[in-house]
């Protein structure tokens, strides 16, 4: 704001007015100048950052607008016992996922994407048409590469002609992600275990 001298002056008069009257026992009403809060009227939900397996709580603020919910402000949960209020950069910044500046961040991918065989460019599938390729492709390789039995070997470091049971894949790896909670992780686990996979790593080791 530019102020003239001028200006100076005729606010310095202004408020030296004020506590003027207010020395000598006159009752001025107390004007506050507040931005409405973005909060104000929101819904809050709790919810979990999901950057990392921390896992810190939040409190999710959102307006209706239109046919959906427009988050308007993610903050550290503080009842929370892992958090308690608190948040790193990357936790602070969870609405930008969704929003950037107020407008929906268009960088966010919120449909399947897939890029066929040789193809330089994406292209939007439903999740029926993602979770059938998945599927398809898991079965093909599991059974293409499936090691049903392994020899026991020797103290020789031979084989001794003996097998073991050993059901397991090492064509399919699983990277997982520090964006898990706890139990995402242990749903993964579970999966991977079940489907016979024994690489199971996590990106963070990587
Ligand atoms: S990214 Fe930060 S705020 Fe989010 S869970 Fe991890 S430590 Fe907590």
């Amino acid at each position: 704001m530019d102020l003239t001298r001028k200006d100076f002056l005729k606010m310095s008069g202004a408020g030296l007015g004020a506590g003027a009257l207010v020395s000598l026992g006159f009752k001025l009403p107390a004007v506050a100048a507040t931005e409405p809060l973005r909060v104000a009227k929101a819904k809050e939900v709790t919810g979990v950052c999901s950057f990392c397996a921390v896992g810190c709580g939040t409190l999710v603020s959102s307006h209706e607008e239109g046919d959906h919910l427009k988050v308007v402000n993610v903050e550290g949960n503080p009842d929370c016992a892992i958090n308690f209020g608190t948040l790193c950069s990357k936790g602070a910044a969870t609405i930008q996922k969704s929003y950037i500046d107020g407008e929906l961040n268009p960088d966010r991918v919120t449909k399947p994407m897939y890029r066929a065989a040789n193809s330089s460019s994406w292209e939007e599938i439903s999740w029926d048409e993602a979770i059938k390729k998945i599927a398809q492709k898991v079965k093909e390789t599991r059974d293409a590469a499936w090691i049903k039995e392994d020899d026991v070997i020797g103290p020789d470091g031979k084989p001794t002609g003996q097998k073991v049971l050993a059901n397991r894949t090492e064509a399919i790896g699983s990277l997982g992600s520090a964006e898990l909670s706890n139990e995402g992780a242990y749903l993964l686990q579970k999966v991977m275990r079940s489907l016979g996979v024994v690489y199971i790593e996590h990106h963070a080791r990587l």
